[in-house]
């Protein structure tokens, strides 16, 4: 069964002047799961989420949330009345009011004690309860940003929109805040856009990666699909650096079993495993050079060709060793 779609944007287009900043993008987000919206600098995510937000106005395209329309090219619902959640790298949280205060600020249609539960509730969520009382100035950056998602999440928004929310905090901060976060947001069932330059975040979090570059949508997918099937080189490329091998260097034992081309494959440096098996074949290792916790390891295959690997247990290798290799082929390419 196909999951119904809470937010959907239909055919989207922006552009301002001569510049398009957004070009026919269609994307589902579903209730309960994070969308990461990944692209370089330019590539019109920013745009894409003040159009969500009602903040510009599509040069022509629908957004739509739970069948009711936001923006069409009849109609235009304020950003007020939209009920879309917006977090920023910045935190932007109301200086002159607690915690509490910043998340019971969005609560005016509930009573005195709802407000307080609700406040409560997400406040604990968030990991950021025993602060209820501390102004923004005297909380760290992960402290404000867990009350700006509390804020967000304590509104019921239709939709929750984070520009960047986790590249500002240290990398220690940033994993803790970044998995209360998510799981909160899931946890309220909302559905989740998240704008990040960051290939390992969306992998690692999202449930659904968008692809954007220049305003298109290049791909959209799971992160596995995303990782193992992509559709084009610059898909793959924005998951990690790619490796050729050209079709004449294909060793012959491993040509039934990798994907077929007429002219070069593309792979991953951990698409070769060291082992024995049936397919194996031998190389020999020219460099080596430790990249963090792995080697990365550059050899040289019977047939001359050279080929590139990362091995964990490099350590126990040398220059000049032979190994044998084995091929993974869902880490390999043909476009
Ligand atoms: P990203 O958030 O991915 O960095 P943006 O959405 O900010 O990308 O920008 C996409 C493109 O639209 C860029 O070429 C940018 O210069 C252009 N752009 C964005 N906002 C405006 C604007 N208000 N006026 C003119 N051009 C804009």
């Amino acid at each position: 069964m196909t999951k119904q779609a809470s937010l959907t944007l239909k055919s989207l287009h922006k552009r301002y002047g001569k510049v398009t900043a957004v070009s026919d993008v269609s994307l589902d987000l579903h209730a309960g799961e994070i969308t990461a919206l990944l692209g370089p600098s330019g590539a019109g995510k920013s745009t894409l989420l003040r159009l969500i937000a009602g903040l510009e106005y599509p040069t022509s395209g629908e957004i739509s949330s739970n069948g009711q329309a936001l923006s069409s090219p009849k109609s235009m619902i304020p950003p007020e009345k939209r009920g879309i959640g917006l977090v920023f790298q910045d935190f932007a949280l109301f200086p002159n009011m607690t915690a509490a205060q910043n998340v019971s600020f969005g609560l005016k249609t509930l009573s005195k004690a709802e407000t307080s539960e609700v406040t409560a509730k997400w406040l604990d969520a968030l990991g950021i309860a025993h602060r209820s009382d501390a102004y923004p100035h005297q909380l760290s950056g992960g402290e404000q940003q867990r009350v700006a998602i509390a804020r967000a999440i304590a509104a019921k928004p239709t939709a929750i929109m984070m520009d960047e929310p986790f590249s500002g905090l240290d990398p220690d901060n940033r994993d803790a805040v970044r998995n209360v976060a998510l799981k909160a947001i899931r946890a309220a069932n909302i559905p989740a856009l998240l704008v990040t330059h960051d290939p390992e975040e969306a992998l690692a979090h999202a449930d659904q990666i968008a692809i954007l570059e220049n305003g298109h949508l290049l791909q959209t997918g799971t992160p596995d699909d995303l990782y193992t099937h992509p559709v084009s080189k610059t898909v793959a490329s924005a998951f990690g650096t790619l490796h050729t091998l050209n079709v004449s260097d294909i060793p012959d034992a491993w040509r039934s079993i990798l994907p077929k081309t007429t002219t070069t494959l593309f792979y991953r440096s951990e698409a070769f495993q060291i082992d024995v098996s049936e397919t194996a074949r031998t190389a020999k290792i020219e460099t080596m050079a430790r990249v963090g916790a792995t080697h990365r390891i550059d050899a040289t295959l019977e047939n001359g060709s050279a080929i590139t690997l990362t091995d964990v247990l490099g350590t126990e290798l040398q220059k000049g060793d032979t190994i044998s290799i084995t091929p993974r082929p869902s880490l390999f390419y043909a476009f």
